[in-house]
């Protein structure tokens, strides 16, 4: 049995500027990745921004991560941060540009080559030192080695074999103050389908369970947010921020399993967010696994039944029609990769991905 999590985590209150030292003790020119607009609304950025010039470290900003990033975008952000010789590369938002800040990192690194070694597998996975500020509380990016990426090439999606874990985390709710519901519901699905997944999966061990078990545990505390039954508070923040991090350290071990497989056709194709597209499966996925080992979770949640948790995920996410022959896609390709029909701890024949997806 092996447990690695080489990533630094401070989470806590205004921990940005509270660790600006380490923070900027990775290099002397960052390249700061963000999405469009969301880092620098929730306050995330002017607080990584006030940490470097604290230390005199200067920065440079690619704000253009789209959602679900795509292998142009890393290659742009590449040019950029060569250009203006940046040393180490600071992620700040959900999982698109976490994860697009592993992959950017690793192309610096290796500036002579080109989009194609993001895929290839036999190369060497050096990168730029790393640093993750999540602002949602959903793919726990800062603390997995994957970076899922868009190949529209392929009119794929889905994560790159280099194995890269950030070195520093600092994890602060305060971001998630001002996010819109819907994101927040998305995204806190997210979380939960990363702890249900890692642990109902085949390589779960006693370490991945600890953290799935706990994070679960975390995360049930905040539902009746999302829910819209009471005002979040900032401590609430803080343990959806938590519960988040706690699952992708779960995850980081034991890779996630069928909902999400299923899942990256939802999102390619009918455009649905990754949250809601994982949570779309994720009743189905519990009906094919072990009972007692269901329940146990389902309680930890404090969900009496998988109905019960289909409900929240109606109320919460919303249950939108997907299109017959999206998921009929969706369901072919998974089956066709017999990597991913290992990742459950049943067996997997192509009925039972049918019935995960409910068709
Ligand atoms: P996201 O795609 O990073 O962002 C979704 C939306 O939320 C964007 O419009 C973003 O705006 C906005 N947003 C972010 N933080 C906000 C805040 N604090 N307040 C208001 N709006 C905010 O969402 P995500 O669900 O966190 O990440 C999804 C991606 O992560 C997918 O590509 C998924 O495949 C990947 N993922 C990775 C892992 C992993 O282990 N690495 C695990 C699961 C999923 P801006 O565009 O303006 O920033
Ligand atoms: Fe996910």
């Amino acid at each position: 049995m092996k447990f690695l999590m080489p990533t630094l985590v401070y989470s806590e209150e205004n921990c940005v500027l509270s660790h600006s030292a380490e923070l900027a003790s990775l290099g002397s020119r960052a390249l700061i990745v963000t999405g469009k607009s969301s880092a620098r609304r929730c306050g995330a950025f002017a607080d990584v921004t006030a940490a470097l010039d604290k230390h005199g470290v200067s920065w440079v900003e690619f704000a253009e991560v789209e959602e679900n990033p795509s292998v142009e975008t890393i290659m742009r952000a590449r040019q950029v941060g060569c250009k203006v010789k940046a040393d180490f590369v600071i992620g700040i938002g959900g999982g698109s540009p976490m994860d697009a800040a592993k992959a950017i990192a690793l192309m610096i690194r290796h500036h002579d080559q080109d989009w194609e070694y993001l895929y290839d597998k036999t190369a060497e996975t050096s990168t730029l030192p790393i640093a993750e500020i999540p602002t949602t509380a959903g793919t726990g990016s800062e603390v997995t080695a994957v970076s899922v990426l868009t190949r529209h090439d392929k009119h794929v999606k889905g994560s790159i074999p280099h194995k890269i874990f950030a070195d520093l985390a600092l994890i602060d709710g305060k971001y998630l103050s001002g996010m819109p519901e819907q994101i927040l519901a998305n995204t806190t699905m997210d979380a939960l389908c990363h702890l249900y997944e890692s642990y109902i999966h085949s390589a779960a061990t006693d370490f991945s369970r600890m953290c799935a078990e706990a994070g679960i545990k975390v995360w049930a505390r905040s539902k009746d947010i999302v829910l819209g039954k009471r005002e979040a508070s900032p401590e609430d923040y803080q343990n959806m921020m938590n519960a988040s991090c706690m699952a992708g350290m779960a995850i980081a071990h034991t890779a996630t399993s069928m909902p999400h497989a299923l899942s990256y056709r939802l999102t390619y194709s009918a455009h649905m967010a990754h949250g809601k597209a994982c949570g779309y499966f994720l009743a189905g996925y519990l009906r094919e696994a072990d009972p007692v080992e269901v329940n146990h979770i389902l309680s930890l949640a404090g969900f009496k039944t998988v109905e019960e948790l289909e409900e929240y995920y109606v109320v919460t996410c919303g249950r939108d029609e997907v299109p017959l022959e999206i998921l009929e896609q969706s369901v072919e390709e998974v089956f066709a990769n017999k990597g991913k029909c290992k990742l459950p701890p049943f067996p997997v024949y192509e009925a039972v991905i049918r019935r995960i997806a409910g068709i």
